[in-house]
């Protein structure tokens, strides 16, 4: 356990990895402590990226109509959100939209669709989009966040010149069946473990406040981090 938030930054600028105990120690910090923690948060973050921010442009190929269930989601099964509902854009449709966002500055498009996953046939429309966006705009970096891949999928975006693959953990997998009943959390884990075989920088994150506690929190996090699964166990 660390003793204050610089000796916890000065260890991880020296390559030591934060313990699950340690993160659920930080989780604990109070409102009188919290601004020495982004302090030493703030070193690492200079330390590793500067002054500089990346700018990433999201263009939604499909938006709404997913027969998924994911409780947090807008674009689910009967969600009663005020959202566009449109299918697939076609690839001169998403990268006219996609230049909007590089003509703005951004150098990474994402391409996005809701979905539980997308057919072969899906899986071509997005790598036309690519090649066509990247011979027009040879140095923007293109992330795919297609949904659950089946197997050569990962294979397909890669070869059409995407670099990375976003698929969200999005919480514990102690606490998946609370948030989704239409799939499973080893199913998002093993389409992660899919783009990073195919050689697509894979990146996945969670969202914090869907009733998980902080041993959970800790346990998506770890589970992100290494994208393999770990079971946290508290010391208490
Ligand atoms: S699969 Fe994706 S689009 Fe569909 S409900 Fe879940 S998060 Fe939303």
């Amino acid at each position: 356990m660390f003793k204050t938030f610089n000796d916890l930054a000065d260890r991880t600028f020296n390559g030591e990895p934060v313990t699950p105990e340690e993160a659920l120690q930080l989780l604990e910090t109070s409102d009188r402590d919290m601004l020495d923690l982004v302090a030493a948060a703030a070193r690492l973050r200079r330390e590793h990226f500067g002054m500089t921010v990346k700018v990433n442009y999201l263009v939604n190929l499909k938006s709404g109509l997913c027969a998924e269930d994911c409780g947090y989601c807008s674009q689910r099964l009967n969600s009663g959100a005020g959202i566009l509902k449109y299918s697939w854009l076609t690839p001169e449709q998403a990268v006219e939209q996609a230049q909007h966002g590089i003509k703005g500055g951004a150098s990474r498009v994402c391409l996005v669709a809701s979905g539980r996953g997308p057919s072969n046939r899906e899986v071509k429309t997005v790598t036309q989009t690519v090649e066509a966006l990247k011979e027009q705009h040879p140095g923007v970096e293109v992330c795919a966040c297609l949904g659950l891949l089946k197997d050569g999928q990962a294979e397909t975006l890669s070869d059409a010149g995407v670099d990375a693959y976003n698929h969200n953990l999005n919480t514990a997998e102690s606490n998946y069946e609370s948030i989704c009943s239409t799939h499973t959390y080893q199913d998002r884990v093993d389409t992660v473990e899919r783009a990073k075989g195919a050689g697509l920088s894979p990146c996945s994150g969670l969202i914090v406040g869907m009733r998980e506690t902080d041993e959970q929190l800790v346990e998506a996090l770890f589970a992100c981090g290494s994208s393999t699964r770990i079971r946290y166990r508290s010391t208490s």
